[in-house]
């Protein structure tokens, strides 16, 4: 009876300038002078489909919905969005303990354990995964960021370490059964990125959130994140266009700070043919909730900022249910 070659391990130490296990030049650059791994991605191996696909599909089976929270770039406030977004889904679910879960693989910045009031908890491994860390009732996160003895190390990982993390969230966190599962990606489109869609998307990937802020300068970049789910076959759940103006919190008045020279969010959706999500404005009480670990629409239900979390959770709810 033939027996199939035993898939060799990939060491995650590689060289910095690594052109990449899918590259033509894998194995073969000059980067890959002395890599441990300089064997297996010669001869192709390092590019066969990844067995840990299949796990990961079966292993996420229980989670109904998955969606990626990306952002052009850095700064517009992805991190925070994906935390307030998680806090209205978990409320909305809570009456019939549906459990919402979030994973955190910013590896720039995994700034959620703090959004969430978690930092420095510590993850417990059993028999059947590492457990995420429990916020609420039905609220659970997963982070980079409880496993970074300090966020500098993040910097230091390349490409098939990060990767390796990334796959290891997605076989070994046991979430049981989730309504939602939100991932929150690092700002613009990279390694991780890719390597999240190729996990996510055999396991039934439902769709993209990408955040952005009005200025033409960010819209740029969004553009870029929108071609590359177009590209890889990842659905848009829309556009989520943040610090939309300022909400005053007392008189609840809003005014323009950051004027959309170009039109803003709304009008290039328009023009590429994605769905609008909604505008969150400015409101200071939205990042001291953040710094708090706080929910921001339970604390604040009457904000023009919750209105706008909860214009949001519907059409995220729109998209999903026509896309069932
Ligand atoms: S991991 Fe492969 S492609 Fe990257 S440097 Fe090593 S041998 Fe080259």
């Amino acid at each position: 009876m033939s027996q199939e070659p035993e898939r060799q391990e990939m060491s995650q130490e590689v060289p910095e300038h690594c052109p990449g296990v899918s590259s033509e030049k894998a194995g073969k650059s000059s980067a890959c002078q002395g890599c441990p791994n300089q064997n297996i991605c010669a001869s192709g191996q390092a590019n066969q489909p990844d067995p840990d696909i299949e796990l990961i599909k079966d292993h996420l089976k229980t989670v109904k919905n998955k969606i990626l929270i990306l952002s052009g770039k850095g700064g517009v406030g992805k991190s925070t969005v994906c935390g307030q977004i998680s806090y209205a889904l978990a409320a909305h679910y809570e009456s019939e303990n549906k459990q919402i879960g979030v994973l955190d693989i910013d590896i720039c910045g995994p700034s959620l354990p703090q959004v969430f009031g978690v930092q420095g908890e510590q993850i417990h491994q059993s028999g059947s995964g590492w457990s995420p860390i429990f916020v609420d009732e039905n609220l659970s996160l997963m982070s980079i960021g409880f496993l970074l003895p300090s966020l500098e190390d993040a910097v230091i990982w390349r490409g098939p370490k990060k990767n390796g993390l990334i796959k290891q969230f997605l076989r070994d966190v046991d979430w049981e059964e989730l309504e939602y599962l939100l991932v929150d990606t690092p700002p613009g489109t990279s390694d991780e990125h890719l390597s999240i869609v190729q996990y996510l998307k055999p396991a039934g990937l439902t769709g993209a959130i990408i955040v952005t802020t009005p200025q033409e300068v960010s819209l740029l970049d969004v553009r870029k994140e929108i071609t590359f789910c177009k590209k890889v076959g990842v659905p848009i759940i829309g556009v989520v266009e943040n610090m939309s103006g300022f909400a005053c919190p007392k008189c609840k008045v809003e005014s323009q700070i950051f004027p959309p020279s170009t039109g803003g969010a709304e009008k290039m959706c328009e023009e590429m043919d994605v769905n609008f999500l909604g505008r969150i404005p400015i409101d200071p009480q939205i990042g001291q909730c953040c710094d708090e670990g706080k929910s921001f629409i339970k604390e604040f239900p009457n904000s023009p900022a919750t209105q706008a979390y909860n214009g949001i959770i519907s059409r995220i709810h729109k998209f999903v249910a026509t896309s069932q």
